[in-house]
């Protein structure tokens, strides 16, 4: 997990609001409750936000070959200063160091880096899948690239919105949402500039479906035009999660990572209380299997939990103040005390390593969050009273849903996630 830096916000004149996107004789909500602050004077040596950024969203790892369809021609960019004008589809792949279109050399010299940009369209079909913008691939090895998608911050955040929320959800909590992914992506943007991308299409950063259709998505977004979350002048990197289970964790909490106070939970959630995931049934599993996941995973991250041995013991070793485990401990017969943090642990049940014969627990067996409680009797592991789904930092997607159908304004949704954070225009 990339630590948290420190992004700064311009100076900002205008009062965001938020417009509702409801027919007013048929809106639920309240209108946009209290004026959006603006903020303080940024520093001088601070990246300033004054235009929409470009995201660089990665949408393929170590790819070998990748087609692409879309208006009947392609402009091909290849660094450091070739330029061809090609025809779809293209059948494109990479091999001994080169590009090949359709099996044939596409440039005469080499080039690690291919920039694809649609000629009379918008919009470019990857592997059957439809993305605005330019597609950018980045040679990996000789025979391998990432692809990766440049996008407008705006025209992002439909596609990330279709996938994060159900399509029967508040327009409210589509509001919320897209507040706290555009928060979310601009903080992504500051953290990597040595690298290819920003953010992945997983959610290992947040899920993108590329070009969205969704009305109810690009409403949110364009009601919300460039508002984001902020705290001393730098935007949040706001977290968030399907469902809390009724009490969240801090990113020091979940991930080591340093947060601002908007970041750590505030209060207990009630929101998300009996919804879909906010309880889950018992989870029994073999010892035996257990301490082999959690050795692989100590040797992945290079911690001492690799050389453990037979389990002893297995406890909640530390709760926060909403009573929500913060850290486990497990014991080996050699005596040896394994403290890990809680998002830990359960990452570290739920590891797989196929080199090592552990293929992934099946889906009903995962444990969908660290909030549990854990007893050893015998040879089985059992984790019980499970609640809430996902690492539960920031906004919880299902209380933020139900607090928004219940008339909730989207900025009270987001204060209440948030704490003390300010909410305001980037640009
Ligand atoms: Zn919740």
């Amino acid at each position: 997990m990339p630590s948290v830096r420190r992004q700064f916000l311009s100076p900002i004149a205008a009062m965001a609001l938020l417009l509702c996107s409801c027919a007013p004789n048929q809106c639920g909500h309240r209108p946009p409750a209290a004026p959006i602050e603006p903020s303080q004077t940024a520093t001088s040596d601070s990246p300033k936000i004054v235009n929409e950024p470009t995201i660089r969203v990665r949408i393929g790892r170590q790819s070998q070959r990748l087609t692409i369809e879309g208006p009947d021609r392609v402009t091909i960019k290849a660094e450091p200063d070739q330029t061809v004008i090609v025809p779809t589809p293209l059948d494109l792949a990479r091999g001994h160091g080169g590009w090949y279109n359709h099996g044939r050399a596409l440039f005469p010299s080499a080039s690690d880096r291919l920039e694809l940009q649609p000629l009379g369209g918008n919009i470019l079909n990857v592997d059957n899948r439809p993305y605005p913008g330019r597609i950018v691939l980045t040679a990996v090895s000789p025979s391998a690239f990432d692809v990766i998608n440049h996008v407008k911050l705006e025209t992002y955040l439909p596609g990330v919105l279709e996938r994060e929320l159900y399509d029967r959800w508040h327009v409210g909590a589509y509001q919320a949402q897209a507040v706290a992914a555009r928060s979310y992506a601009l903080a992504c943007l500051f953290e990597t500039p040595h690298r290819a991308h920003d953010v992945e299409d997983t959610q290992a950063s947040q899920a993108y479906a590329g070009f969205s259709n969704n009305s109810k998505a690009r409403q949110a977004v364009l009601d919300t035009r460039g508002v984001v979350l902020s705290y001393r002048d730098r935007v949040i990197k706001a977290y968030y999660s399907s469902t809390c289970g009724g009490a969240g964790l801090s990113p020091t909490e979940a991930f080591g990572v340093n947060g601002p106070p908007p970041l750590s939970p505030h209060q207990p959630c009630r929101w998300c209380d009996g919804t879909k995931h906010d309880r889950w049934s018992t989870i029994t599993r073999p010892r035996s299997t257990l301490e082999k996941r959690l050795a692989a995973y100590g040797r992945f991250h290079r911690l001492p939990i690799k050389d453990l041995t037979r389990i002893k013991g297995i406890a909640i070793a530390e709760r926060n103040r909403f009573d929500r485990p913060t850290r486990f401990v497990v014991t080996d017969q050699s005596g040896k005390r394994h403290l890990l943090r809680a998002e830990s642990f359960r990452h570290a049940c739920n590891w797989s390593d196929p080199s090592a014969g552990l293929s992934p627990p099946p889906h009903r067996m995962r444990l969908g969050s660290s909030f549990f409680n854990v007893t050893l009797t015998g040879n089985r592991v059992s984790f019980t009273d499970g609640r809430g789904l996902g690492h539960g930092v920031g906004l919880c997607q299902f209380g933020a849903n139900r607090m928004a159908a219940q008339g909730t304004d989207p900025m009270d949704i987001l204060r209440f996630y948030y704490h003390g954070a300010s909410i305001e225009r980037a640009y």
